[in-house]
């Protein structure tokens, strides 16, 4: 699909959101079916008979072992105090919006304190980096590096700048040579531990990497990748064809940083944001279908993660 493709796609507009998951029985109708799509499973025993306890029935009780657990228990959502339309709002807006949505926008969309967005808008992300974790890249990547921070975010301001986070950003491209997913990861720099580190956990070995000649990416090879630097020279990386989608994604990602969240701290929340630009940009060519699919992945996120971003959150 061409990318104009991509840009004209309708999404899901507000009537069909509020048709969807409008209400409070919709939305909570819909988290049961993320969690528990073959129906209720004890989350201690795995057993499936239960009875519903409780005003309103909010309350599972297994017959097993009697464990109770609430629909949201153990969730994103477990210490909300916001109904589930208002979560659901919110993975429509973080979903729709095609150049990213700061925490801010967000607290005037739903109406709720800036700390209240912050936190849902950092659990959400989380979780999007949760999903897009479990994936790596394969076949024909492209590889580059790039810094967060500073007046060019998004861009090269130079290696080895201080005050600035490094990020690799990989394209992987299919055999026509169009872009399939992209991984953008924090690195602690641009070292050999670092990056095959982080081939490791972001490509499958055998993956062919074209990067340009910086030494470190020659560390792809440690994961069981092939390598194959193309030297710039004199030239912009940006110039050259074998860069082409990397230097595309690092361009909107550039603008999204720009347009919509201005400056974040990005020493601490690098990670997030770049995982958040990634997931969405990984799912870009079902941009109707993605409010669902991003209610899933919010569902089945893990708790162990978000409680570093509650941690992350006392010092916001
Ligand atoms: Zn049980």
């Amino acid at each position: 699909m061409a990318m104009n493709r991509i840009q004209f796609q309708q999404g899901m507009s507000l009537p069909e959101f509020m048709r969807t998951f409008g209400t409070e029985e919709q939305c909570a109708q819909a988290v049961f079916l993320a969690r528990w799509p073959e129906g209720f499973r004890c989350p201690r025993c795995q057993s499936s008979a239960h009875c519903r306890i409780g005003p309103g029935g909010r309350l599972y009780q297994c017959n097993a072992c009697h464990h109770q657990t609430s629909l949201i228990a153990g969730t994103l959502f477990a210490s909300t105090k916001l109904p589930l339309t208002t979560w659901f709002l919110a993975l429509y807006l973080i979903s729709q919006a095609k150049t990213g949505l700061s925490s801010l926008a967000l607290r005037r969309q739903l109406g709720v304190s800036y700390p209240t967005a912050w936190l849902m808008h950092h659990k959400i992300m989380d979780a999007m980096a949760q999903r897009d974790s479990t994936h790596r890249l394969h076949g024909a990547v492209q590889l580059d590096d790039a810094y967060l921070g500073g007046e060019r975010s998004g861009g090269k301001v130079g290696r080895g700048s201080e005050n600035k986070v490094p990020f690799v950003a990989a394209v992987s491209l299919s055999e026509e040579g169009n872009p399939l997913y992209v991984k953008l990861a924090r690195l602690s720099g641009f070292t050999s531990q670092a990056v095959g580190d982080w081939a490791r956990a972001a490509l499958v070995p055998g993956t062919m990497v074209t990067s340009d000649g910086l030494g470190c990416f020659a560390a792809v090879t440690d994961a069981g990748c092939l390598h194959s630097p193309i030297v710039v020279g004199q030239r912009k990386p940006r110039d050259l064809p074998e860069f082409t989608w990397v230097n595309t994604v690092l361009g909107n990602l550039k603008t999204t940083l720009a347009g919509a969240f201005h400056a974040f701290d990005y020493a601490k929340y690098a990670g997030s944001y770049l995982a958040a630009f990634a997931y969405r940009f990984n799912r870009r060519f079902d941009l109707r279908g993605l409010v669902a699919r991003l209610v899933i992945d919010v569902v089945r996120a893990k708790p162990k993660a978000l409680r570093s971003v509650r941690q992350a959150e006392l010092h916001c």
